[in-house]
C-alpha cells in the first residue's frame, strides 16, 4: 500500500460550541468518502472561547485521534489562530475553513482535486449571497476596488479563507515574522499558482458573526496599511498638487499687482494674498510629510522583515 497523503485541516474556533458537533459531523462524514486516498489531521485552533468549545473539543479529540487542538490563553483574533493552525500543520495539503458552516465541508474534494493537478493554492470564492446588508456590501465591494487600485497584489471580490495550500506555500508563509497580519494578504503575497473554486456560502448555523462592521473597517485599514504604500503617498502627492496650484496663483498675482499694475482691474486684496500665500507653505509642508512617508515606508519595510523571494522549487542545489 503507497502511502496516503496526509491533509491538514484547520478550523479556528471562538465560541462555537454549537456549531462544533455540527461540523465535526459534517467534515467527517466528507473525509469518510476520501479515506481510501488520504489521511487527514484536524487541528482546532480555539482561539480563548468563553463558551464550552474546550469542553467539546476534548471530547472530539478523545473519540477521534485524527482530532487535535490548540487552546490560546486568551482570544487573539482568527488571522492568529490561523497562523498558529499553519504553524503546526503537517500535511501535503493544507486546508483552513471555519467552523460556523459558512464555509461548506462538502466541497473539500474538489479543493483536493485542483491541488492534486497542480495548483498549490486554491481559493474558495463566496458567490453572492443574499443575507448581507448594504453596507457591508458596499464596504466589501469598496475595499476590494481600492485594493485593486493600490494593492500590489491582485484579489477577486469574494475571496475567502477557505483556502487549499501546498506545503511549499505553509512553509513559505510560515517564514513570514509580522506581528499584525491577515493571513489571505500574505498567502496572496506570496504568489504560486493559484485557482479559485466558487461556492454558496452557507448560512452561520449558529451564534452570530464576530465582526462587525467596525471591526471590518479595521481589517480593511489594516490591509491596505500592510500591502500598499499609497496612502502614505498620499499626502505628498496632495502637497504637490496644492504647491503647484497656489504657486501658479500666487505667481500671477505678484506679477499682476507689482509688474503690470493690476491691467484688468482684478484689485486682489492682501488677505487673498496672503490665504494664497499661506497655502502654497501648506503644500510645501505636505510635500515634506510625503518625503518623510517615504522614509518610514522604508524603515516598514525593513521592520516587518518579509522574505525577499519566495521559492517554489530547487535543483541539484
Ligand atoms: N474566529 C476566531 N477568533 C475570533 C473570531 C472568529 O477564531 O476572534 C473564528 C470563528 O470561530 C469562525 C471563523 O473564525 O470559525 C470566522 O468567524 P466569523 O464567522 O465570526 O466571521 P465571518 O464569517 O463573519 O467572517
Ligand atoms: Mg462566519
Amino acid at each position: 500500500m503507497p502511502d496516503k497523503k496526509l491533509i491538514s485541516i484547520i478550523v479556528p474556533v471562538y465560541n462555537e460550541e454549537k456549531n462544533l458537533p455540527l461540523f465535526y459531523q459534517s467534515l467527517s462524514k466528507t473525509t469518510s468518502s476520501l479515506e481510501d486516498r488520504y489521511d487527514f489531521e484536524v487541528i482546532f485552533v480555539n482561539d480563548g472561547s468563553t463558551d464550552n468549545s474546550a469542553e467539546v473539543l476534548e471530547k472530539l479529540s478523545a473519540s477521534d485521534s485524527r482530532v487535535k487542538y490548540i487552546e490560546f490563553s486568551r482570544n487573539f483574533g482568527k488571522e492568529i489562530a490561523l497562523t498558529a493552525g499553519l504553524g503546526c500543520a503537517k500535511g501535503q495539503a493544507v486546508l483552513t475553513l471555519d467552523a460556523d458552516l459558512e464555509h461548506p465541508p462538502e466541497i473539500i474534494p474538489e479543493f483536493i482535486s485542483k491541488w492534486e493537478s497542480g495548483i498549490e493554492v486554491v481559493i474558495g470564492v463566496r458567490e453572492k449571497s443574499d443575507d448581507q446588508n448594504l453596507v457591508r456590501k458596499a464596504g466589501s465591494w469598496l475595499f476590494y476596488k481600492i485594493m485593486d487600485l493600490i494593492g500590489e497584489t491582485k484579489i477577486i471580490s469574494g475571496e475567502t479563507d477557505f483556502r487549499l495550500l501546498d506545503q511549499t506555500v505553509v512553509r513559505e508563509f510560515n517564514r513570514f515574522t509580522e506581528k499584525g497580519r491577515i493571513a489571505r494578504g500574505l498567502i496572496d503575497w506570496l504568489g504560486f499558482k493559484r485557482d479559485y473554486i466558487f461556492f454558496a456560502a452557507g448560512k452561520r448555523k449558529s451564534g452570530k458573526t464576530r465582526y462587525g462592521f467596525l471591526d471590518l473597517v479595521r481589517l480593511g485599514f489594516s490591509g491596505f496599511i500592510s500591502h500598499s504604500l499609497f496612502p502614505l503617498r498620499l499626502a505628498g502627492y496632495l502637497g504637490i498638487l496644492i504647491t503647484v496650484f497656489s504657486g501658479i496663483l500666487g505667481l500671477f498675482m505678484f506679477l499682476n499687482k507689482f509688474v503690470f499694475r493690476d491691467p484688468w482691474g482684478l484689485a486682489f486684496s492682501n488677505v487673498t494674498m496672503l490665504a494664497v500665500f499661506t497655502t502654497f507653505l501648506i503644500g510645501i509642508v505636505l510635500i515634506c510629510l510625503g518625503l518623510i512617508a517615504l522614509y518610514i515606508a522604508n524603515i516598514y519595510q525593513e521592520v516587518i522583515n518579509r522574505p525577499v523571494y519566495v521559492i517554489r522549487k530547487k535543483k541539484n542545489l
